[in-house]
């Protein structure tokens, strides 16, 4: 334990264990992994913290990078860069764009995905992605672990710590991933929109679509995506123009969570999405 500026105490586990086990005796600490997140937050030019902070980069059990045939897992502390560089025969596309649209690259070396799942405050870039890809987490504390579906993960508790990531292979033909504005100091004016779909002579199956990074909650109309699973590329202006409307009348009806801005770009969005879907997608299998 080390005595710092930024906070009270720093503790600087050397492995899994020790930093469960922490977590146990002091709950109310920070866990810090990149920390790009939590000096974005910082309002004072000097940071500091009113916790104790437990420093994650000591442990390497939380930075290794393992690939099945089934599904490839990604330890929480493992920085966006060396995720980027996975490659792109390994790595799905949609979450490589996620992962390449935080921060500058002196960001992404530091910036972990665990810390990107684990902001408190609201829904960071890679969540959508990983959701709309079914993938789980595995949530640690001393003598317990649960591994839980990311879209039906409501809250870390205080000595819990996010450990890894599990992302299954499927054949996304049809990925985009696109974030507009900054989540963390202007998440009223953020956005992001991700898509995904198989597809099967000319057929796409399985279409989903997400709204994400506007506060805690990430959108998904389910009518929305079963209208277009099961259509057939191209689509026509009828089809195109009555996906919009089923979208635009779901934004609409929304209570609370999506601003003006974010519910206009949203349907212009969709707009945009179904054309470029309709006019530019060239089918190839
Ligand atoms: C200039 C700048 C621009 C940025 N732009 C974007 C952007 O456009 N989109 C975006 O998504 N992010 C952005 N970020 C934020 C940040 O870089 C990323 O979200 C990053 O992935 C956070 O990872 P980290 O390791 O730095 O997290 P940290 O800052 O270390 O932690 C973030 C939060 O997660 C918690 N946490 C960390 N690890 C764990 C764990 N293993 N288990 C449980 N909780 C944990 C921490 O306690 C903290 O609450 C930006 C940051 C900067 C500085």
């Amino acid at each position: 334990m080390e005595g710092n500026s930024l906070g009270r105490n720093i503790y600087a586990p050397k492995s899994l264990n020790e930093l469960l086990h922490l977590r146990e005796q002091h709950p109310d600490t920070i866990l810090w992994s990149g920390g790009t997140a939590l000096l974005r937050m910082q309002k004072d030019p000097v940071p500091f913290f009113e916790r104790d902070i437990i420093h994650l980069s000591g442990v390497n059990e939380l930075k290794k990078v393992r690939r099945t045939e089934r599904y490839l897992e990604i330890g929480a502390g493992v920085p966006v860069k060396k995720i980027i560089n996975v490659g792109q025969h390994i790595l799905p596309f949609a979450l490589a764009q996620a992962l390449m649209s935080i921060g500058s690259p002196a960001v992404r070396n530091l910036a972990t995905i665990g810390g990107n799942l684990g902001f408190r405050d609201g829904r960071l870039n890679s969540f959508s992605v990983l959701m709309l890809m079914d993938s789980i987490v595995e949530l640690r504390m001393s003598g317990k672990s649960r591994w839980v579906q990311l879209g039906r993960l409501n809250s870390i508790s205080a000595t819990e710590v996010l450990t890894r990531i599990r992302i299954p292979f499927r054949n996304w033909d049809l990925q985009y991933f696109r974030a507009i504005g900054d989540p963390l100091l202007h998440p009223m004016d953020s956005l992001s929109f991700t898509v995904l779909a198989e597809t099967n002579k000319g057929i796409i199956s399985n279409l989903r679509f997400a709204v994400g990074n506007i506060g805690k909650s990430t959108l998904r109309s389910i009518d929305f995506e079963t209208y277009l699973s099961g259509k057939k590329l191209r689509l026509s202006g009828r089809e195109l123009e009555t996906a919009v409307n089923i979208f635009q009348s779901f934004v609409q009806n929304i209570e609370g969570d999506l601003t003006p801005f974010q519910k206009d770009r949203s349907i212009r969005f969709v707009r945009w999405f179904l054309r470029e879907l309709r006019d530019v997608y060239i089918f190839t299998e």
